[in-house]
């Protein structure tokens, strides 16, 4: 049987490395494709010896022409932090990057996966949220750059699905978490993390009533994976993510618990258009996946803050010391 050749852009990143990893377990001729924008080679490093990787150095807002059976495309800031740093970029990244990508599935008739979001639902109206429900989008915000560069990006999966037959799979990810998201990332998980482990404060934006559900990332990896082998006529969107939700005070409370940290909570102002309510449907990606999340939050709680005290050079004992 010949291996697959598939390529993944933003492989360098979070989620990206970890599925680099399962399609080289699964045996997969795996090409990463990385800027290094906000993504890591040490991600990567421990991969490099396999044969069946190999890494370029590239943008996606570029074209790119490579032979491949399947593009899993991932390439995008994923932080408000980040995507906000320099937004014209992060348009550009999911516009034309989702355009050299189609591009690029159109020529070579591969497959194509694309990494949306929730945030297509921007603040949302309806609870929990369903593939059928159109958001709610400030489309001048500062959110704006990351929400509706992802939603045109869905557009233009859609399009060429529709008018050039290209096989698309597009999946509206939920908050996910877990090792080796970067500590400087800005997200609130490695965020409190990071701080509970150094004694530093928990930044809690607003009152912490807004809530967020959160998928760790070996659940969210099988359902991609999952979704890329389903027959043609299954296109999505389809919400990957974890049904539980937490407020974020919840979150902050469960982390110093959990670290045995002595840090405080101070709360900060809340970011501008910070949605105050997520939590996916996941009724689709059951019945059609045959899949739902295994990892409960203070297991994958558990790995991260392993992960960080690594990173970090945390001794357990220095944190367990607890009054
Ligand atoms: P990440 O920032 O760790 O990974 C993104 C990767 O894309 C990085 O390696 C970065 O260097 C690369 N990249 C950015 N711009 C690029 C460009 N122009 N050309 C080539 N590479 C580029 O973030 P992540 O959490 O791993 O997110 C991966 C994907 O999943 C993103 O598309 C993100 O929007 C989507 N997503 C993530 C979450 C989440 O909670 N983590 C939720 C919804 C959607
Ligand atoms: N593209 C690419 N790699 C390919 C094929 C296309 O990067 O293997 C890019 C190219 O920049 C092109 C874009 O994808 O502009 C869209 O391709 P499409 O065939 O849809 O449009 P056209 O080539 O007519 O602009
Ligand atoms: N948040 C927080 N403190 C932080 C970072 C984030 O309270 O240090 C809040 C943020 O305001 C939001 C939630 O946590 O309500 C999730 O933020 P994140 O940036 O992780 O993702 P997103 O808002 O895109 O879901």
């Amino acid at each position: 049987m010949t291996q697959s050749r598939i390529l993944v852009t933003g492989g360098a990143g979070f989620i990206g490395s970890h599925l680099c990893e399962r399609l080289l377990a699964d045996r997969a001729e795996v090409l990463c494709v990385d800027n290094y924008y906000t993504g890591r080679r040490q991600n990567i490093a421990h991969l490099g010896r396999l044969p069946g990787f190999e890494t370029l150095r590239h943008d996606v807002t570029l074209p790119l022409y490579v032979e491949t059976d399947q593009i899993y495309n991932l390439a995008c800031p994923a932080s408000p932090v980040h995507y906000q740093f320099d937004p014209v970029q992060t348009l550009k990244t999911s516009v034309h990057g989702a355009i050299n990508m189609l591009g690029l599935a159109k020529r070579t008739r591969a497959r194509i996966f694309q990494a949306s979001t929730s945030e297509v639902y921007g603040d949302p109206i309806v609870h929990p949220q369903p593939e059928s429900y159109w958001g709610n989008v400030n489309p001048l915000g500062t959110r704006a750059c990351y929400d509706e560069g992802k939603r045109a990006a869905e557009t233009l999966f859609f399009d060429y699905h529709r008018q050039h037959r290209v096989a698309i799979k597009v999946a509206r990810i939920f908050n996910t978490y877990g090792p080796r998201m970067h500590p400087n990332d800005g997200r609130v998980v490695s965020n409190f993390i990071v701080q509970a482990l150094r004694g530093e404060p928990i930044t809690l934006y607003g009152d912490g009533a807004q809530t967020r559900s959160f998928c760790y990332v070996s659940d969210l990896v099988d359902a991609i994976v999952r979704l890329m082998a389903t027959p043609d006529e299954i296109c999505g969107p389809i919400n990957l993510g974890n049904p539980a939700e937490f407020s974020i005070r919840q979150l902050a409370e469960l982390v110093i618990a959990t670290t045995g940290s002595r840090s405080a909570i101070v709360l900060r102002p809340l970011p501008p258009d910070d949605p105050r309510q997520r939590q996916p449907d996941i009724a689709l990606a059951r019945s059609l996946l045959g899949w739902q999340p295994k990892v409960a939050l203070a297991d994958g709680l558990a790995e991260t803050i392993a992960y960080f005290r690594h990173c970090l050079g945390v001794p357990a004992a220095r944190v367990a010391l607890r009054a």
